[in-house]
């Protein structure tokens, strides 16, 4: 697969786009927002110029990989010849679905279409398509130059032929494809966010502090980051978003959400994105939070 198209171009995308520029792929790269592309192409040229400074790459792989990269605020423009589409929007399930209806309408029949969705249901996205057996989940990790693996989901129709094609395809970009079945949180989430989950209600119940949960579980389980730190990383809405399709997709209240979780979304605590969440960021390092805010009041 030659031409690729990524749709989208914030975290995932502009890291998706990178990979398979620097893998020789042609890629297009599309996201509806002007100022989102150039971010992306700037992202994309320093952590191209952390490759040249570590020495895994030359400065001419620099510029091949830069020249790969074509960028369209227009998606009928972008898709056009492409064999696999690598959708990484905006977590939203309505987007996700009009984004769906409009490629399998505009690209060639052929066409793969890819989902690298954290929690949406690869099956519910491949139902508004007329090609349902071409449709499969390419979750990768965050920051996608430098995590290994792809989580490859098989939605309810996908086809061998398709799932084959883009474990190749993975191994070619030098990632570690591992195939699962779409059912909700595929493996990943499935398995982090209870962890992260039980984090947050160990803390909130007052058992220990945001250090001490997360030095325990780097030290005594050789994390490389604590579960707290790691909740921040992600987002702590993105964190309740996923537990929420765990609860609901499996409707057993051992995913139900630590109302601290909930509370701290709801007052825009939202990890280092927006600040503060576990730790505070907002003199740009990674300070503590006094314990006490997080612990459940008692009532007197
Ligand atoms: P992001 O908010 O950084 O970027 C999303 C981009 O999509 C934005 O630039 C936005 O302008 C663009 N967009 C929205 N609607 C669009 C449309 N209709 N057409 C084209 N572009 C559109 O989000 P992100 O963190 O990069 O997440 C993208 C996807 O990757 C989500 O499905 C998310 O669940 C998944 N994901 C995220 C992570 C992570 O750590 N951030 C990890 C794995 C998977």
């Amino acid at each position: 697969m030659k031409n690729i198209a990524v749709i989208g171009s914030g975290t995932m995308g502009n890291g998706i786009a990178h990979v398979f520029a620097q893998f020789g792929h042609s890629v297009s790269l599309i996201d509806i927002n002007a100022a989102a592309l150039e971010k992306a192409l700037a992202t994309i040229g320093k952590n191209l110029d952390r490759q040249v400074a570590k020495g895994a790459i030359t400065e001419a792989d620099k510029a091949a990989t830069l020249s790969n990269i074509k960028t369209f605020t227009k998606m009928e423009d972008g898709v056009k010849n492409t064999e696999l589409v690598v959708e990484a929007a905006t977590e939203n399930v309505e987007i996700k679905l009009n984004l769906f209806k409009q490629l399998d309408a505009v690209c060639p029949p052929e066409t793969i279409l890819a989902s690298n969705t954290s929690s949406i249901s690869i099956t519910r996205i491949a139902a508004v398509t007329k090609r349902p057996g071409k449709v499969i989940g390419m979750h990768f990790m965050n920051p996608v130059p430098v995590m290994k693996l792809i989580e490859v989901i098989r939605g309810y129709s996908t086809t061998d032929e398709v799932t084959n094609l883009v474990m190749e395809t993975s191994r070619k970009l030098n990632k570690v494809p591992v195939e699962v079945n779409d059912y909700p949180g595929f493996v990943a989430n499935k398995i982090l966010m209870p962890m992260i989950n039980e984090a947050i209600i160990t803390l909130h119940e007052g058992t220990a502090g945001v250090e001490e949960i997360d030095t325990v579980m780097k030290l005594g389980m050789a994390h490389p980051m604590g579960p707290l730190h790691l909740a921040d990383f992600i987002g702590l809405d993105v964190c309740l978003s996923i537990l929420r399709v765990l609860q609901d997709g499996y409707g057993n209240p051992k995913y139900a959400p630590c109302p601290l979780l909930v509370n701290m979304v709801m007052a825009g605590h939202l990890g280092a994105k927006s600040g503060k969440g576990f730790y505070d960021y907002t003199g740009g390092g990674k300070e503590l939070i006094p314990a006490e805010r997080f612990k459940k009041k008692e009532l007197v």
